[in-house]
């Protein structure tokens, strides 16, 4: 391997046979997918095979560094999680702080590649060259934060750990994998760990890793990057309260999804605010090399006891508070906490309450078929008992915890109106009739409603990235599509998403590419890359039965206004022609044999 910031090694570890092996990447393949979510789309879509059970040895699970994990270059100390999800059907790669990035790097590997199921509950530890699978259960049955204890404790060295808690194990369709409450959500890469009887994997490593741009030259190029995120304006305002200081200006501009998107504005908003919570933190903490430090501890008391846990984000806040119009601070951190707990995707677990809310306010669920709980919107106690239903799957859990495209299918009865996700992924906390760019990354995203994928609140709201009518239909195809293919630099290099806020533009992730692998990129490769990775992805779903009659938002957001007084309401299909025709797929959303040619794609 010419290029540095890799260690040209990926672990494969064969559960059902305890078999460990390695594998060299190849290096055409990272000059086309770099790493992270590029990596994870190739290496999954050549091993998953087509129409796989993602509870099935037919199904993988991948963890995948970048090449700048482990380098000086700033917040990239993450790493991703892909498999099949068993919540939409479709390629699911999600990411996560922490320190267990570097880690890996110094150990030697870029990535684990699982398959298989053990036998028994497991764990892996990687301890620099030495790699072993370990029995596991005693572990079984504990929560993410008890594992890490135990394992820390039990191995006795330095150790990094990624485990699942009981929503893993018991397969919640959207549970998570947590490394030091940083959690690798959304797709459910925590409930095929969990079908792998996989616990745990922890790891020490004591090597280093390679800059492409060696020496002073590459230590002053980072410093550089540290310095542009420390001076940017918005840096000190995210160290603050982190994304939760966005709840009070989305919420005044009617943006806020509330009581399960049926409004868009929730009035008692500052009752669950970042002032609100500023009084509960503790101290700060930080990724590994990030000059942010984002992560701020909170004290805080409810029901007599007192719980110490990590911040809080203004999605959770989305989920539990204002979709569930529950406005108690201290139980909305209490559900966020437990979710972090029991290794569940926060977004996900308050979507699903929510959904439940509404149907119960409408008849469709009883008192009786929701185990004796009042589940109407504001009630904040139920909270805490959906949340460990849920994680259990009892009673009502069971039902909840498939997600809320499976729950409504059950339920019938016209619950499906009630039901918001795309692609079986449910709605993040912006609504998208507040903002048309979102409206379409939410409905085109391969992954489902991940507004990660294109941030275009930025654009359309912050001024960050320029300055776009959040109402227009016009010139959003292209916004989306561009932020779309630029976004997977930054998950495939892997750096932080927040990073997009704090001045670091496209030549710069091109920068932090070519210092850390000493390839020489800029801005039009990094579209070219983006572009390439959002294609194959999009030939994963179509492949699994996934297509363009997938991208759309739940009929909720084209009938009925939200609170804008305006009475907004948003019709994806109006800029849907235009966003295939930029990408060259055909009418039905299909990459053409052409488009894929002209981006070195061989399906
Ligand atoms: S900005 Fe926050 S989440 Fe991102 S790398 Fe830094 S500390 Fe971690």
């Amino acid at each position: 391997m010419k290029y540095k910031g890799y260690k040209d090694q990926i672990l494969t570890v064969d559960l059902s046979r305890g078999e460990i092996g390695r594998r060299s990447l190849d290096e055409a393949m990272v000059e086309k997918y770099i790493g992270g979510r590029g990596l994870a789309a190739r290496i999954l879509y050549d091993e998953i095979k087509a129409g796989a059970e993602p509870y099935s040895p037919d199904n993988r699970l991948l963890f995948i560094t970048g090449p700048a994990a482990g380098t000086l270059v700033p917040t990239s100390a993450r790493f991703a999680v892909g498999a099949k999800s068993p919540l939409t059907g479709t390629l699911s790669v999600g990411y996560a702080g922490g320190h267990l990035a570097p880690v890996l790097k110094y150990a030697g590997y870029d990535g684990i590649l699982f398959k298989g199921k053990s036998p028994k509950p497991v764990y892996l530890v990687i301890d620099d060259g030495r790699v072993e699978i370990r029995e596991a259960g005693h572990l079984w049955g504990k929560d993410t934060f008890e594992t890490e204890e135990a394992l820390k404790k039990e191995l006795k060295g330095d150790f990094e750990i990624a485990s699942i808690g009981q929503a893993g194990e018991k397969g919640v369709s959207y549970a998570s994998i947590a490394s030091e409450q940083h959690l690798v959500g959304r797709g459910g890469e925590g409930a095929v760990m969990g079908w792998m009887n996989l616990k745990a994997v922890a790891v020490r490593g004591t090597g280093g890793v390679r800059m492409g741009v060696d020496g002073r030259a590459g230590i002053e190029a980072c410093f550089e990057l540290h310095d542009t995120i420390r001076k940017n304006p918005v840096k000190a305002a995210f160290r603050d309260v982190g994304t939760t200081g966005m709840l009070i200006p989305v919420n005044d501009i009617k943006g806020q999804p509330t009581r399960n998107f049926q409004q868009t504005y929730f009035p008692a908003a500052s009752e669950v605010s970042s002032d609100r919570m500023k009084p509960w933190f503790i101290r700060f903490e930080s990724c590994s090399g990030c000059p942010v430090a984002c992560g701020s501890v909170t004290r805080f008391r409810v029901e007599g006891a007192e719980i110490v846990t990590e911040r809080i984000e203004h999605q959770s806040v989305g989920a539990f508070a204002t979709n569930c119009g529950v406005s108690d601070l201290a139980r909305v951190f209490q559900a966020h906490d437990l979710c972090d707990r029991f290794g569940m995707d926060t977004i996900s677990t308050g979507v699903s309450i929510a959904f439940a809310m509404e149907c119960f306010e409408n008849g469709i669920l009883t008192r009786g078929d929701c185990d004796g709980l009042e589940l109407r919107f504001g009630n904040g106690e139920v909270l805490k008992p959906m949340v460990e239903k849920i994680a259990r799957k009892e009673g009502i859990g069971g039902l909840l915890a498939r997600g809320v495209r499976a729950a409504a299918r059950e339920l019938g009865r016209g619950s499906e109106r009630y039901a918001m996700h795309v692609k079986g992924l449910e709605m993040p906390g912006y609504d998208p009739r507040a903002f048309f760019g979102m409206a379409l990354n939410l409905a085109t995203t391969s992954r489902g409603a991940d507004h990660n994928k294109a941030f275009t609140i930025a654009a359309e709201f912050l001024g960050v990235l320029g300055d776009f009518d959040r109402f227009a239909y016009e010139g959003k195809p292209k916004l989306v599509k561009d932020m779309q293919d630029s976004t997977v630099i930054i998950d495939s290099i892997i750096m932080c998403m927040f990073t997009v806020d704090l001045g670091i533009s496209v030549d710069l992730y091109a920068r932090a590419v070519n210092l850390a692998t000493g390839m020489d990129i800029g801005a039009r490769d990094v579209y070219t890359i983006g572009e390439r990775v959002n294609n194959l992805e999009r030939m994963f779903n179509i492949r699994e039965g996934v297509g363009g009659t997938e991208d759309g938002l739940p009929d909720r957001f084209a009938r009925e206004p939200g609170s804008d007084p305006d009475g907004h309401t948003v019709d994806v299909s109006k800029m849907l022609p235009e966003y295939y025709a930029l990408r060259g797929w055909d009418e039905k959303g299909v990459p053409t044999p052409e488009r894929l040619r002209e981006l070195g794609i061989e399906p």
